[in-house]
């Protein structure tokens, strides 16, 4: 029998690669887990993931209540869970105001951190409930979370501060973890923080008594991907130059989706609380490493307070 993938975000990028990638393996069923199914099974087809290997199932981060719906309804599948891979995000680098979700939290920071946070907590017993010997739970990272790195030096950086915004309430006119005004690259950067958080706290509480593998990846910079839509037209027309030829950086979405499907199911991946890069400049046929996560990311006073913060506002509390 198969073992069973649950990826968010999986219509686009990064994402439906990784599902394409692991379904090729042969021995993944893939749950699709998306905000439009019929996006998601046109993305499907495209990139000819074989019609038996997924199934897509509707989960929209960016609302509390969708994500515990999608949970009922997995569960309803009677499938067991091997993998989760949280992978969905939004930019909008763009905006001017911030949008909220329907319990009235800041909508990056939901759909990117909050969302996540309770998918992750609520499908903690699946995975321990499944017989297999290797589970794991891999959370998307990003070199811009890491101001230490050459591709997070770029402002505004990230700071969840003493988490003054999620203390408060987190609802409007809050709108940044910190409790400071708006800026929506920061909070894209910001939730990126907090799922690097997450993915070592839940290794701090849960890898021991569960044997999950908790751990996350920066994929590359795949400057092609649909993550670039709300961004200035010129922008998206540049920027896969600019990595491509300047900054070396540059990946494609085939290769980010293969190194997700590594993280997930590979032996050498079977590594707890670890963060794995294949470094900001691209040579062929790099290997990953282990790379150290930001100052913010590896604190673990942060983390606790993420954590219980997290858990308040999501209702978990
Ligand atoms: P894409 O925009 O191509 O894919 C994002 C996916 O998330 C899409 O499937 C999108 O769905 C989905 N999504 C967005 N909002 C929601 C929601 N509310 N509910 C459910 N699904 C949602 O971006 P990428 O593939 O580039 O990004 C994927 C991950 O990789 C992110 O976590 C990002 O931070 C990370 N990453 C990306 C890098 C890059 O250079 N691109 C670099 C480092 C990390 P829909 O198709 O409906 O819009």
């Amino acid at each position: 029998r198969k073992s069973t993938v649950i990826i968010t975000g999986a219509s686009s990028g990064v994402g439906l690669q990784a599902a394409k990638a692991l379904a090729n393996r042969g021995q993944w069923h893939v749950i699709m887990a998306c905000r439009d199914l019929v996006k998601a099974e046109k993305a499907a087809q495209s990139v000819g993931i074989p019609a038996n290997s997924y199934t897509l199932m509707h989960i929209d981060l960016g609302s509390l209540e969708s994500v515990r719906q999608f949970v009922n309804n997995f569960r309803a599948t009677g499938r067991s869970l091997e993998a989760l891979v949280c992978n969905a995000a939004i930019y909008m680098p763009l905006i001017k105001e911030p949008l909220f979700s329907p319990e009235g939290y800041e909508l990056t920071v939901t759909t990117n951190h909050l969302g996540h946070f309770l998918l992750c907590n609520l499908m903690l017993p699946d995975l321990q409930k499944s017989p297999a010997a290797d589970k794991r739970l891999v959370i998307l990272g990003t070199v811009t979370h890491n101001p230490d790195e050459l591709g997070g030096k770029i402002p505004p950086r990230p700071d969840l501060g003493k988490f003054e915004g999620f203390a408060a309430g987190f609802q409007n006119p809050i709108c940044m973890i910190n409790g400071k005004q708006f800026e929506p690259v920061k909070a894209y950067k910001d939730s990126k923080v907090c799922n690097v958080l997450t993915m070592r706290e839940l290794h701090n509480r849960y890898h021991e008594s569960t044997g999950i593998t908790f751990s996350s990846l920066y994929p590359g910079c795949v400057a092609t991907t649909a993550l670039f839509r709300n961004h200035y037209p010129l922008f998206q027309k540049l920027f896969p130059i600019f990595q491509k030829y300047i900054t070396g950086g540059f990946v494609t979405e085939e290769l980010s989706g293969e190194r997700v499907a590594m993280v997930v199911a590979d032996p050498e991946y079977k590594q707890s609380g670890i963060y794995w890069s294949w470094g900001n400049r691209q040579k062929e046929g790099r290997e990953s490493f282990v790379q150290k996560v930001s100052p913010q990311a590896r604190d673990d006073e942060k983390g606790k307070m993420m954590w219980e913060l997290s858990a308040q506002l999501v209702g978990l509390g």
